[in-house]
């Protein structure tokens, strides 16, 4: 299928009679994913969001219940149902991103309805990268640049147009008044994948077994040394989903919120008596890089991490995840203490 470019407006207006849309959107420097108020608003050449559209399905602040003290008794308020949601323009590691995410939300144990009833009504409309950026990954991670994981409709810019590629019967039923693409459209869709291609790259093979073998490695002592436990590195992850339960109340009601929490900051693990199993920043950063290349890969098979390489990008002392990694494949499988 196609969609022209000076149609995508448009489109995305038509969109809003039926879904929630969010789109990535100009904000001075950089582009955020937001609710858009027009087609018009929806940036798509751009690189990547500041942040990821995690917070869409899973956001920073959320009201799981609210209630009212009457003079009957507590009453509980309503929530309201969730909108059907389009995220448009999504890039192939964020999409990506859901399906680790399931796994923490939807998984034998536990189901979390919050996420869960987002994620059920949402479609996932991506853009493939036509231009990498330097600190992207994610062919290291399985992904790449116009991997379809997660996705239920895929754009490739092809110049005036883009052709659109069907992954899902979702993706397909909102595509009613799309032309078909031509030989030509195909072949310039083919190029451009060919050329899309990433700078870095890094062997994440057998990287489990080196982090079962060396948690106890100084490595970590030198590696964690500038971190300044600022936590952007967790906030901007689309795979980083630890959150806090808080009850706010007052004499009339109150409500139980749930917000982001990071595994970078002291209080996290701190009990109650004390003490603290992660007492500086080498255990937490050592936390962060086992979770999500050993801890993740034991319970669910896969790797929390898919490249994007924000964690780079965001981090004001320049800690760069894949020289943390290429440091810990150069370790020997097994260490000494
Ligand atoms: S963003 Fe950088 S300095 Fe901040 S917690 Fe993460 S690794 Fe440490
Ligand atoms: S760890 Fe860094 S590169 Fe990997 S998904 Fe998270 S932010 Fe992206």
């Amino acid at each position: 299928m196609i969609l022209t470019k000076k149609d995508v407006p448009n489109f995305l207006d038509s969109l809003k009679n039926n879904y929630q849309v969010f789109a990535p959107v100009k904000q001075d420097h950089y582009t955020e994913f937001k609710e858009i108020e027009n087609g018009a608003d929806a940036v798509l050449d751009y690189s990547n969001t500041k942040t990821p559209p995690k917070k869409i399905l899973f956001p920073q602040s959320e009201k799981l219940y609210c209630y009212k003290v009457e003079e009957n008794g507590v009453q509980m308020e309503e929530k309201a149902d969730e909108q059907q949601k389009v995220i448009f323009g999504i890039r192939p590691c964020d999409a990506k991103s859901f399906t680790i995410l399931d796994k923490v939300f939807d998984n034998n144990k536990y189901q979390d309805p919050y996420y869960l009833n987002r994620r059920k009504n949402t479609i996932l409309v991506g853009i493939g990268c036509n231009a990498p950026e330097s600190t992207c990954f994610c062919t290291s991670l399985g992904g790449g640049p116009f991997d379809t994981t997660g996705l239920d409709l895929l754009l490739v810019d092809i110049g005036d147009c883009y052709l659109v590629e069907v992954i899902s019967e979702k993706g397909k039923n909102m595509l009613t008044s799309c032309k078909e693409a031509g030989e030509e459209d195909k072949k310039k869709a083919s190029q451009v994948k060919e050329n899309a291609t990433l700078t870095t790259s890094i062997n994440i093979e057998g990287i489990k077994e080196k982090l079962d073998n060396n948690f106890y490695n100084e490595i970590w002592d030198y590696i964690s040394e500038k971190c300044i436990g600022c936590g952007s590195c967790t906030f901007s992850c689309p795979t980083c989903h630890c959150f806090d339960i808080v009850d706010e109340t007052a004499d009339s009601g109150g409500c139980r919120i749930r917000n982001w929490d990071s595994c970078m900051f002291p209080l996290f693990t701190l009990h109650g008596s004390g003490h603290n199993p992660r007492p500086s920043n080498k255990e937490r950063f050592r936390n962060r890089i086992m979770h999500k290349f050993n801890y993740f890969v034991e319970t669910n098979d896969i790797t929390a991490c898919v490249g994007c390489g924000r964690c780079i990008k965001n981090c004001p002392v320049n800690m760069d995840i894949r020289e943390i990694l290429e440091e810990i494949q150069g370790l020997e499988a097994r260490s000494v203490s």
